[in-house]
């Protein structure tokens, strides 16, 4: 069988290349197998073949499944045309560059091949050189796919995130607030959110200028973040103001978190390029009942943080939210944080 293969060309006289990039091959012809999996190696790729259709399938359930395939279109089990189509219904980000082996050359088949899902073709017996050429296009078209992911990574990101703390935009903030509620009415458990608000920062920016003022904003957020649980969620809600939301919460976890969060911003100065700043925050809190609206919630906690303002910065006020915005005036506090 190996004269089916047309071995003619003199790509064995290049040197490999450094490519690491893996080609799964499923092939039930052995002669076909050695000499694909011999070439391969030659020009740099990793190789993993396989026998027939089941075995490459189960390799392509794995994680990180090779990106490049040569598939026999007939093999024992399941054939290159139902792999072709398996691959290609899966709901997945990777993207696989299918290249189908067949012994076919009717135009019908081919036509069968490429709406099967497969990129290429080739027809044996094929030149070597043909195959490596048309591997190059492959990892071509994967670079490509990789970088479209990326830009739409980037771009998700950007949508999401302010751009200068690198916390949640306002606008995925509340959507994260509605969906985390909808979720704790789900399995019965509590949301709080906390709403943090850098105090006198308008004098910040006056005395120092705005890129300070940025540096501060920065650090602040960086702050918050180290000072909230891991599975809670940071945004930026307003100019200096941020927005904690604590998932699984209850009155004891939501003092615990808004006490570190006080205390980070206000125990160490802020240093910047060319000045120590010292910050503090005020922080309105609540724990949502049930039923709450998100709101009604938001607007609990703003006036909590009002009241922290009110009467005079740097501490925590909790609202209830239940059955109206009433302030708990049990929990409000002269200096950090009192317990009921
Ligand atoms: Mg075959």
């Amino acid at each position: 069988m190996l004269n089916a293969m047309n071995i003619s060309d003199n790509s064995k006289q290049n040197a490999p290349t450094k490519s690491s990039q893996t080609v799964l091959v499923a092939e039930d012809d052995a002669v076909f197998r050695r000499v694909l999996e011999r070439q391969l190696q030659n020009w740099g790729y990793q190789a993993i073949v396989v026998e027939d259709g089941t075995e490459a399938w189960e390799i392509l359930q794995q994680p990180n499944p090779p990106e490049l395939l040569i598939l026999d279109w007939m093999m024992p089990g399941i054939d290159g045309l139902e792999l072709c189509r398996r691959i290609r219904q899966k709901q997945d980000d990777r993207y696989q560059y299918v290249v189908l082996l067949t012994g076919k050359d009717e135009k019908e088949d081919v036509i069968e091949g490429l709406n099967s899902g497969a990129d290429d073709y080739l027809t044996k017996p094929f030149n070597i050189g043909e195959l490596r050429a048309r591997l190059r296009t492959g990892k071509r078209i994967l670079a490509l796919q990789r970088e479209l992911i990326q830009a739409r990574e980037a771009l998700r990101f950007e949508a999401t995130h302010d751009a200068l703390t690198g916390l949640w935009s306002r606008g995925a903030t509340l959507h994260l607030l509605e969906s985390e509620m909808q979720r704790g009415a789900r399995t019965r458990t509590s949301t709080g959110i906390l709403m943090v608000d850098l105090d006198h920062f308008k004098n910040v920016n006056d005395t120092h200028g705005h890129l300070i003022g940025d540096e501060v904003l920065k650090e602040a957020a960086y702050r918050i973040g180290q000072a909230v649980r891991s599975y809670d969620f940071v945004g930026r809600y307003g100019g200096e103001e941020f927005l904690a939301i604590l998932t699984n919460c209850t009155l004891a976890d939501l003092h615990m978190v808004a006490e570190r969060i006080r205390s980070a911003i206000a125990d160490l100065p802020i240093t910047t390029k060319t000045a120590s700043v010292k910050a503090t925050v005020s922080i309105g809190g609540v724990v949502a009942s049930k039923g709450a609206h998100d709101l009604e919630f938001l607007a609990v906690a703003d006036s909590a943080l009002y009241e922290a303002k009110r009467t005079g910065r740097n501490r925590v006020v909790i609202g209830k939210c239940d059955p109206r915005p009433v302030l708990d005036e049990t929990f409000k506090c002269s200096s950090g944080i009192a317990h009921a």
